[in-house]
């Protein structure tokens, strides 16, 4: 079948050492990054962090001036785009207004040489195939004009599918979309790729969407690579604070290490310490590691300035009096109010040295 053909294209990506400088200022440091063959990469980060820049050097529209990129082990570096064999997708990818569904899908297909070039009758075949995939079938004959945005970015995948690419590359392929279309395309596009088994690399700035989508996550900053791995991974150890931050709501508190333990304003917080470190360290702390206590008691002080509904939990916002504001949860059902005192118990939490 076409799915058992396309996973037999499935390679893997490897990029070693690439920096790309524009204009004097460094958009990619260093960037070492596998992705294995078949999996589904986030590539997450703040805007200008490199993202689109890694992704086009990926596709060859971007000349990295330091590094290589394998496919499948073989150096790409210098390849053209249309040698890639990549497919793509971008935000706002334009297909073409003039054109059908089904010559929008084929048209990479129709372009080919005489010798590499399918039949009418194949290419028929084959569009109607991938329409089936991105559960399009029966819109062969409907102009761009006459779909929703969600169905635009879906044919535009089955396009991006036609030629048999060997990897995916996917730029925030759902980012114009509103919320609640973005979220049924996640769930969709999870399902496509386990059908079609393709490497595929995916830039979002949605956290969120990095982490319900991707086999593996990883975080850009600044052009240098903080950390790559599974979305437990990077949420429950982040290899540094910008990708404890990055990833949702974190309240930095000052602490120390000392006699193998983590104190925060002197009390010690059950938090393993790292081992024969001492001095000054910053504990990250997730709303669900701090607990309300009555005031003057807990690691910390400070004043609720904020209750709203989050879901199924009340998010509580707490004004202590030296520092910045900070979340935690509490249940639906809570008598935290506004404007009252209240301490805060440490439950757990990330430790990183300072310096
Ligand atoms: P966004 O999410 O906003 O698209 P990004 O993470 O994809 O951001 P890039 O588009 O890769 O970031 O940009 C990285 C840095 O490189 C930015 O500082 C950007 O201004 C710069 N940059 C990118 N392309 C060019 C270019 N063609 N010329 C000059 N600077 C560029």
């Amino acid at each position: 079948t076409a799915h058992t053909a396309e996973r037999s294209q499935t390679v893997d990506i490897r990029i070693a050492g690439v920096t790309k400088t524009f204009a004097g200022s460094a958009a990619l440091h260093d960037v070492n990054l596998e992705v294995q063959p078949g999996e589904l990469l986030a590539l997450l980060g703040p805007s200008g962090s490199g993202k689109t820049t890694l992704l086009r050097i990926l596709a060859g529209l971007v000349e990295a001036d330091h590094g290589q990129v394998l496919f499948g082990g073989v150096d790409a570096t210098s390849l053209p785009v249309q040698k890639r064999q990549v497919g793509f997708v971008f935000q706002h990818y334009a297909l073409f207004k003039h054109m059908s569904v089904l010559d929008n899908i084929a048209y990479g297909l129709q372009v080919r040489e005489r010798a590499t070039r399918p039949s009418k009758s194949e290419i028929r075949r084959r569009v109607s195939e991938l329409l089936d995939l991105v559960q399009l079938s029966g819109y062969e004959s409907r102009f761009p004009s006459q779909l929703s945005g969600g169905q635009r970015q879906r044919v535009a995948l089955a396009r991006a599918l036609a030629v048999e690419p060997r990897v995916l590359l996917l730029d925030e392929p759902f980012g114009a979309l509103d919320a609640k279309v973005r979220k049924d395309l996640r769930a969709w596009l999870r399902d496509i790729h386990q059908r079609t088994g393709k490497t595929t690399v995916f830039v979002t700035h949605d956290q969120d969407e990095a982490l319900e989508l991707a086999d593996r996550v990883a975080v850009l900053n600044c052009g240098h690579l903080e950390q790559v791995g599974s979305p437990d991974d990077v949420q429950d150890h982040p290899a540094t604070p910008f990708v404890m931050t990055f990833l949702g709501q974190a309240a930095r508190f000052n602490a120390e290490i000392r006699d193998g333990r983590v104190l925060v304003n002197g009390k010690p917080a059950p938090v393993a310490a790292p081992k024969a470190t001492i001095g000054p360290a910053s504990l990250y702390c997730r709303p669900w590691h701090l607990k309300p206590v009555p005031a003057g008691h807990g690691h910390h002080q400070g004043m609720i300035s904020g209750v709203r509904r989050l879901g199924s939990m009340r998010r509580i916002e707490v004004s202590p009096a030296d520092g910045t504001k900070l979340e935690i949860e509490a249940p639906l059902v809570t008598n935290l109010r506004v404007g009252e005192e209240i301490g805060l118990d440490i439950l757990d939490g990330v430790i990183f040295r300072d310096g």
